[in-house]
């Protein structure tokens, strides 16, 4: 009940900022600035409710790991056939577990790198369907589909419902809270966003990275980019180097187990450990 009406305070700001603008007429300078400060405000406010990664308004959002001498490497928008491979040999070479949120269409096209992750311990988690960057302003069965589909594919792959959600860009929906609960998703957050996707200096990306991470943080990178993830590459062997040597550990942002408890049917695909059964979700229509 609290949760809907915090979307329903969010709704209402947002119309009673664009409502604002007819305090404008008839037009008067003292008007104008009035509505001038409302309309900012306003605006000021619903961009940040939308966009900030750890604001729990709109969606409870857990952003650190629980140890305090722990990390959590989380790799968005994969996978890629290039630059996943890659990075899994170089986790492997490392002995490192990540978390990668896959986006379910691309995991449909790849699904053998995707298995590949799962079986080598990696957590797979759900990053919707198709990666819309204007996830906000999805219509609620948009939204839910793109939810689902994500869900699904990764249940298809690897034989589990994942438990671990992020949405495109972090950004928020006014149903978020509303579907995720449904659909059993924990919206995982970052506490270090590393910039990744803009900095094409690996050693510049290290030192940014290292200067800020300290123990708990879940940091945000990813393994597809337009231009391909060599920068990361270059420098993440030398930054899981260092992490170790100031005596953290690289942990998972959230269980395997949860996510094998989540699984409705045993399916061969599925790791050593067994699953059990749980309450299945039903798939929207597209
Ligand atoms: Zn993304």
């Amino acid at each position: 009940m609290i949760d809907m009406m915090r979307s329903a305070i969010f709704c209402l700001l947002f119309l009673a900022t664009n409502a604002a603008l007819a305090l404008l007429f008839p037009f008067t300078l003292s008007r104008f600035l009035l509505t001038g400060f409302i309309f900012t405000a306003g605006v000021a406010v619903t961009l940040y409710l939308l966009l900030h990664p750890r604001n729990q308004w709109l969606v409870a959002n857990r952003s650190r790991v629980e140890n305090a001498d722990c990390v959590a490497l989380t790799f968005d928008d994969g996978p890629s056939p290039v630059d996943t491979p890659r990075l899994l040999d170089l986790l492997r070479e490392k002995n490192v577990k990540a978390t990668f949120f896959v986006v379910g269409k691309r995991a449909d096209q790849y699904p053998e790198i995707v298995r590949r992750a799962w079986d080598e311990g990696h957590l797979i988690a759900n990053h919707t369907w198709s990666h819309q960057h204007l996830f906000c302003f999805l219509t609620p069965r948009r939204l839910r589909a793109e939810i689902e589909l994500g869900t699904e594919s990764i249940r298809r792959i690897c034989g589990f419902r994942p438990r671990c959600f992020r949405s495109p860009v972090g950004l928020r929906h006014p149903l978020l809270r509303l579907y995720l609960k449904q659909a059993g998703l924990e919206y995982i957050s970052w506490s270090i966003r590393t910039f990744d996707t803009l900095i094409e200096n690996s050693s510049i990306l290290s030192r940014r990275i290292l200067k800020r991470v300290t123990g708990g943080d879940i940091i945000l990178l990813h393994d597809r980019l337009p231009a391909g993830a060599d920068v990361m590459l270059e420098a993440l062997p030398g930054i899981i180097d260092e992490l170790r040597e100031r005596g953290l550990k690289f942990v998972l942002a959230g269980s395997r187990e949860d996510a094998g408890c989540a699984t409705l049917e045993s399916r061969p695909c599925e790791p050593a450990h067994s699953f059990r059964r749980s309450t299945k979700l039903p798939i929207s229509p597209r």
